[in-house]
């Protein structure tokens, strides 16, 4: 399979699911704008195909004229991929609204300007892939994470009522639900659920892998092929899923 001439976006394209997701459109063809907040990590990652651009998806501003900056460098951006997220466990009853919007800011409403802007172009060719980053809590209810949980079931349903609006054209609109990944977001929920627990971080990441089906973590690579296949020929009446990456039923 070849995207050579497509141009693909993918924010917090600079680590983990988004990086490897980055590598593998770019081993096909695809030119790649990575973006995310900390340009020294785009500029690491940055390499052949790998094109680094600072955005914080939480700024609209910054967003509308990234993704500009991107379409006027690449042209329409015909594989869009919101993936920046930002992965924090808080009950209910302690959720202030600082922290709801927080959550809602990156997950939510990144992926809302992202896609929106990306659209633009994207809606005046005849070829495009959305493919949102949500997780196995965009399908279920995370213990301990109501606002992730919320955020990640919101992805879906934007990308739900997308296939809708789109039906018949060559735009498809799906999202992959990851189980936990082998990334820096699981580091750092161990650190955070052995605090909160009471148990040690090896204790924590353990926790992780028994919650995945297969009693392992996932490697973003495989997160990356199920990207590339929906991508790829064949895959053009995939539309509307939210395809799980689990390990087993979620
Ligand atoms: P990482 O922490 O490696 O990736 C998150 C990326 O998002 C980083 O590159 C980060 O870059 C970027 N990001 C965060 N906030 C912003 C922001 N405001 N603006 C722009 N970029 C931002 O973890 P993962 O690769 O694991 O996470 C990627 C996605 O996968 C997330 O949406 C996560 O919810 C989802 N996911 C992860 C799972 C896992 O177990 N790892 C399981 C299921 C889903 P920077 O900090 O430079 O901005």
């Amino acid at each position: 399979m070849t995207l050579d001439g497509k141009h693909a976006l993918i924010t917090g394209g600079g680590s983990g699911i988004g990086l490897a997701v980055a590598r593998a459109l770019a081993g096909a063809g695809a030119e790649v704008t990575i973006t995310g907040r900390r340009a020294a990590v785009l500029e690491a990652a940055a390499g052949p195909g790998l094109h680094p651009l600072v955005m914080d998806v939480t700024e609209e501003k910054q967003v509308v004229a990234g993704v500009a900056a991107a379409v006027a460098a690449r042209g329409p951006v015909q594989i869009c991929i919101p993936n920046a997220g930002i992965a924090e466990g808080r009950a209910l009853h302690r959720t202030d609204a600082a922290f709801w919007r927080g959550i809602m800011a990156t997950n939510l409403d990144g992926a809302f300007y992202t896609m929106r802007e990306c659209l633009k172009d994207m809606r005046k060719t005849d070829w495009g892939r959305t493919i949102a980053i949500s997780s196995i809590a965009g399908l279920k209810g995370l213990k301990g994470a109501p606002a992730y949980t919320a955020s990640k079931h919101g992805m879906i349903g934007l990308i739900r009522a997308l296939s809708e609006d789109y039906l018949g054209t060559g735009l498809t609109f799906n999202a992959v639900c990851p189980g936990y990944v082998d990334t820096e977001i699981v580091t750092r929920n161990a650190t955070a659920i052995a605090a909160r627990a009471g148990v040690s971080e090896t204790q924590a990441r353990a926790m992780m892998v028994e919650a995945n089906r297969h009693n392992r973590l996932i490697a973003p690579e495989e997160v990356a092929q199920a990207v590339l296949w929906l991508c790829g020929p064949g895959s053009e009446s995939v539309n509307g899923q939210a395809i799980e990456i689990a390990g087993g039923q979620v």
